[in-house]
């Protein structure tokens, strides 16, 4: 074969390097996902998260996913395994002594539709991949996140960052109207959008409870990660749920893993220097530290002493 100008050759030489061996499973292999195109939960009035591939998407049957990260961790430890020969007990050993990259061999993707002020918080996880909404090339639609008259949150007076009860009725109803007045500017949005605005510019006029959506695809140990941070107690209601519905869908993918978590990470709880201190001793905790207070006390009632 000739040699392109570019110096490049389009076909190698050497014939050898040219063929591969082709390896059946020893088992039959089955879809993790039974043959769907997707698995998708509605979440809010216009949200939704759909899991929509999953790497390995097929494994031998009678194994989940979780079967890669086993296989991913026998080629790094080696002999080193072969006392934990049992799968269920060489993830969960993985996972509690965060002995992370085997669960990086695992691959989730997603699409969804949210908030853009719950997009803002999410965005902020950096080791996904996310392709999005283009608003500059295509119109927003007409959706807006608008909580129920029943669920209007008040602010926290212990937390700054966070909500805690409702407030009173008319003060909701006066909440909604104003978000109802934010939603009313999309009507001149498409007006103006169609006499030439650039969609660019348009777009700055739309509250941030307009939705938009994206492809995400991440990898096990960092979806973990997000899952922990975005499933807690101190993260908004409004991203938590997307949260939970993520692990609901990928819980039937990776059981072991998600069993794991759950024990180890999801409901576990770390305790500081000072606190094994009081532990121990029995003395209240060796701070004057308001916050810090708090939370032992926090821990001290879920542990029930
Ligand atoms: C309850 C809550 C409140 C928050 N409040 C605020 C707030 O008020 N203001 C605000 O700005 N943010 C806030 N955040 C966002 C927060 O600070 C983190 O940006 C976000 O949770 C992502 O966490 P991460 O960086 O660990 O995750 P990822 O970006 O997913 O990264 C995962 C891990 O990869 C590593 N990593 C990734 N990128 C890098 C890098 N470039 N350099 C070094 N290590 C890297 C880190 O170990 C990191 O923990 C809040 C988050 C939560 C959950």
């Amino acid at each position: 074969m000739a040699t392109p100008p570019f110096g490049v050759a389009v076909e190698s030489a050497d014939k050898s390097q040219q063929s591969f061996e082709r390896i059946d499973p020893e088992t039959p292999l089955v879809d993790v996902m039974g043959g769907a195109a997707r698995w998708q939960r509605k979440v809010h009035e216009h949200g939704f998260v759909a899991l929509v591939d999953a790497m390995p998407r097929l494994v031998p049957q009678g194994k989940t996913a979780d079967f890669a990260i086993v296989q991913a961790a026998r080629v790094s430890y080696g002999q080193g395994t072969k006392h934990i020969n049992e799968d269920r007990g060489l993830v969960r050993y993985l996972l509690r002594h965060r002995h992370t990259t085997p669960f990086e061999m695992v691959e989730f993707k997603f699409h969804m539709a949210m908030p853009i002020f719950i997009a803002r918080q999410w965005i902020r996880h950096r080791t996904a991949n996310v392709n999005e909404y283009s608003a500059r090339y295509s119109i927003v639609p007409d959706r807006f996140y608008r909580p129920s008259l029943e669920s209007v949150r008040q602010q926290s007076s212990s937390n700054r960052q966070g909500g805690e009860g409702v407030v009173e009725a008319d003060t909701a109803e006066k909440f909604l109207a104003l978000l109802e007045k934010a939603e009313s500017n999309y009507r001149e949005y498409l007006e103006l959008s169609e006499k030439g605005v650039a969609r660019e510019l348009a777009r700055v006029a739309l509250p941030v409870s307009v939705y938009t959506e994206w492809y995400w695809k991440c990898d096990l140990h960092n979806l973990l990660h997000f899952l922990s941070l975005r499933m807690d107690a101190h993260a908004q209601e409004e991203i938590r749920v997307y949260a939970s519905a993520m692990f609901d869908l990928i819980r039937e993918i990776v059981p072991v893993t998600c069993e794991a978590f759950a024990d180890y990470q999801l409901k576990s709880m770390r305790l500081t220097r000072l606190e094994i201190e009081a532990v121990r001793s029995g003395l209240p905790l060796g701070t004057d530290n308001k916050r810090e207070l708090a939370e032992w006390e926090a821990k001290r009632a879920q542990l029930g002493l």
